[in-house]
């Protein structure tokens, strides 16, 4: 076990900073695999009694999003806002606790000039014949940093990753990659004033400057995709090491992907399933999440559907458990079972072993079932384990049924309601408010979207 001590000198706050969604269309279930992830790293340093600071980005414009932006002639913000208020709605329906902080790339390109501009005069940086600014890799090494701190890096082998826009060959070398890139026709109306000209600030630069912006130079942890270890993150160490001459995060977690037959899910090779669509089909945001929360975060696995009916019936163990345990506790309340609880923390203690713990959840399970059974269950120890639920469940996140489930047709009647107002149907808008309400939800239209709330 590695003992977390975290920046601050009182050992309390910890800034997290967790790469967050492109939002040019709903995220996918491999992408919140991620973000549950990051949820439960945030809940149990908040279980440990931490103060988590947690920041997740929005990254609202980049090469995609500008396409199609200009296909569907829209603007930027009304495009992205649409993507961006259904991912957080999703985290809601997979009950992650909203970051802190989401701060949009777009919001911080200020920041980002300022940062591109210490590069700049440091020397680090430079700007090509095609008005784009570059890192220079050589010359940040030249300065005695090192590039490659997160992976092995063969030079020699190394080629313009696919996120980097085709007109780079002005670069003075293939691994340089660009802080700034001059506004083409393709950009349309989107692009912003710069020192170097107008433009529009590359995918790298967002994340150094949005996290040192919310959690300065140096912070505790950053998480991701493992997809973001090279070149995303790597870039990231340079251009903000580069900047500050200070160390930029002391640890790196880095999730492993959820794969469809042994295979990323990406929207890319369109094996995906979003969110959405498996609410659509009748599972629950608690069926998915306690899916997601599985497997430990360094090992990859297959998502199926007949994984997320496994998931299903794990919960409904657990379901019936504590159902029973409510019979036999009655109006009997007691501290938490202690054993249980650091059992579970132990495992998690050993690198966020989450399926140690479920395992540890599923044994309790069975010998309080077989106590209960045997009528050996005091009402007093039922509420004791009762309390301990409570408790791991702060970790988990998983609830209790009845807490959490919003029945998946209730989404999809919201969806056809937005859709119905979108297209100015303000009857068939009113007759499903009045569907959901006859189903006891009211629709709360809050300036980031309409959400359900329970009557
Ligand atoms: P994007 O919106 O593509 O920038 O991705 C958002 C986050 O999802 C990043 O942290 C990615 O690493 C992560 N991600 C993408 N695909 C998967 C996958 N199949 N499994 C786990 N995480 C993923
Ligand atoms: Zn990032």
């Amino acid at each position: 076990m590695q003992t977390f001590t975290p920046l601050d000198p009182a050992g309390k706050t910890v800034g997290m900073y967790c790469c967050g969604p492109t939002v040019h269309d709903f995220a996918h279930i491999g992408n919140f695999r991620t973000f549950v992830f990051a949820d439960l790293v945030r809940r149990y340093l908040e279980y440990q009694g931490f103060s988590p600071v947690h920041v997740m980005n929005i990254t609202d414009v980049e090469d995609k999003i500008i396409k199609r932006v200009h296909e569907a002639k829209t603007s930027l913000r009304e495009f992205t806002g649409k993507f961006e208020t259904a991912f957080l709605d999703d985290l809601t329906s997979l009950n992650c606790l909203q970051p802190h902080h989401t701060p949009r790339a777009t919001e911080h390109v200020p920041q980002m000039v300022d940062l591109i501009g210490k590069l700049m005069s440091r020397g680090i940086a430079y700007q090509a014949p095609d008005k784009s600014v570059y890192f220079s890799i050589k010359n940040y090494q030249g300065c005695g940093c090192g590039y490659g701190q997160l992976v092995k890096l063969n030079f020699d082998e190394m080629r313009p990753d696919k996120r980097v826009a085709s007109d780079e060959y002005e670069k003075e070398s293939a691994a340089d990659f660009a802080l700034w890139k001059a506004r083409v026709s393709e950009d349309g109306e989107v692009f912003w004033p710069s020192p170097w000209g107008e433009g529009r600030p590359g995918w790298h630069i967002e994340c150094s400057a949005m996290s040192m912006n919310l959690l300065g130079p140096s912070f505790d942890l950053h998480l991701g995709g493992e997809d973001l270890i090279f070149p995303h993150h790597e870039d990231e160490i340079a251009q903000s090491e580069g900047a500050t001459g200070q160390p930029f995060v002391k640890h790196w977690m880095h999730g492993a992907h959820l794969l469809v037959e042994g295979k990323k899910m990406s929207k890319s090779l369109g094996n995906y399933f979003t969110l959405r669509d498996l609410l659509a089909k009748g599972f629950s945001g608690r069926e998915i999440r306690y899916l997601l929360l599985t497997a430990h975060y360094r090992e990859s696995f297959n998502f199926t559907l007949d994984g997320l009916c496994g998931a299903r019936v794990a919960l409904s163990r657990i379901d019936e458990c504590l159902g029973k345990l409510r019979q036999t506790a009655g109006n009997t309340s007691a501290a938490p079972e202690p054993t249980v609880l650091a059992r579970i923390i132990e495992s998690l203690d050993e690198d966020l072993n989450i399926s140690g713990a479920w395992g540890v959840v599923f044994e309790w399970v069975r010998e309080l079932n077989r106590a209960l059974a045997a009528h050996e269950l005091m009402p007093e120890q039922a509420a004791a384990a009762l309390a301990a639920w409570v408790q791991m469940d702060t970790i988990f996140g998983i609830g209790a049924k009845a807490d959490t489930e919003m029945p998946a047709e209730l989404l999809v009647l919201l969806d056809d309601r937005n859709a119905a107002r979108k297209a100015k149907d303000f009857k068939r808008a009113d007759s499903i408010r009045d569907e959901l309400k006859s189903q006891g939800w009211v629709i709360d239209d809050t300036p980031t979207g309409a959400r359900l709330k329970k009557l």
